[in-house]
């Protein structure tokens, strides 16, 4: 059976203001918002920290989503305004919770002189977008066959778990494939799926794809086929169909534009006018100055499905 794969490209982003790194980003795009709850794919590096000045994104707020934070090379502190401080590390999930309002910094260590990873968002659905803020961290243990290696940090594949728990169900995988290995990788077939590659040259289903192209793979299929033209390194993501219309503004994740709005208020108020010291979305104990919002568009937000 021949699944009809869609390539998302990139485009490049600066990474908290206009002389910051850039990223580049997949999701969201104009004709797709998610993939399973996965709202949000900035892809990074490797950069050389001494000609990017690194990851500096000081304190700004979030809102009805999770940030999972994936590292190939480097490392980057974390510090949320729920009191967690935790070090991020190639190979290990870091996996924040926003529910209904935290704020966080994160930037590289002075250690780091090469950074290059993914930062993915997860949306939160109804039933728990307005959950505590929360921080977990997990290392996978790598499983391996021959030509490949993957780590499973949310859901399951290849025979490996993650145990950490997730609001819908969610497919999270770093793999590795040895030039030439093609693998025919079990999928749940409720579950679409997206495969971002990192490094090399990959077919996917017979659609080649370069170095932070995200493919999209909808539901119905049992198996998904990697080829590594070269070797290769990749994350494979994965849920089923969320199902709910959300408004996405800035780091914000909302059902209507009016939501969005209040969250955008309170965040000022707290940051700019310091008329609410220590609100929604609390204070990261950092020496860095709160990123305010930026301007809302005229136009009122539109509903993603
Ligand atoms: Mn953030």
């Amino acid at each position: 059976m021949t699944t009809h794969i869609d390539v998302l490209t990139s485009r490049e982003v600066p990474l908290g203001g206009p002389r910051a790194m850039r990223v580049r980003r997949t999701l969201p795009q104009r004709h797709r918002s998610l993939i399973g709850a996965w709202c949000f794919v900035d892809h990074y590096g490797p950069d050389e920290v001494e000609q990017t000045g690194g990851m500096v994104v000081a304190p700004h707020p979030h809102t009805g989503l999770q940030t999972a934070s994936w590292l190939f090379e480097g490392e980057i502190e974390h510090r949320d305004s729920a009191g967690n401080l935790a070090v991020v590390r190639p190979g290990e999930l870091n996996l924040m919770t926003s529910g209904h309002g935290i704020s966080h910094s994160e930037v590289s260590t002075p250690g780091t002189s090469v950074l290059h990873g993914a930062q993915l968002w997860i949306a939160l659905p109804e039933a728990s977008r307005d959950t505590d803020p929360g921080f977990e961290h997990y290392v996978p243990q790598p499983v391996r066959g021959p030509g490949w290696e993957a780590r499973v940090f949310l859901g399951s594949l290849l025979g490996a778990s993650s145990p950490v728990r997730t609001h819908t169900p969610l497919l999270g995988v770093e793999l590795m494939l040895a030039t030439g290995k093609s693998l025919e990788v079990e999928v749940d077939e409720t579950f679409e799926h997206g495969v971002l590659l990192d490094v090399g040259v990959i077919e996917v289903e017979g659609t080649e794809l370069k170095p932070s192209d995200l493919a999209y793979l909808p539901p119905g299929g049992r198996t998904v086929t990697i080829t590594a033209l070269e070797e290769c390194r990749l994350l494979v993501l994965g849920g089923p169909p969320f199902g709910e219309a959300i408004v996405m503004w800035w780091n914000f994740i909302g059902r209507t534009h009016d939501e969005i709005v209040g969250f955008r208020e309170e965040w000022q108020s707290q940051v700019v006018d310091g008329t609410q010291a220590d609100g929604r979305f609390g204070v990261v104990d950092i020496d860095l100055k709160p990123i305010p919002a930026p301007t809302l568009p005229h136009v009122r937000l539109k509903l993603r499905h």
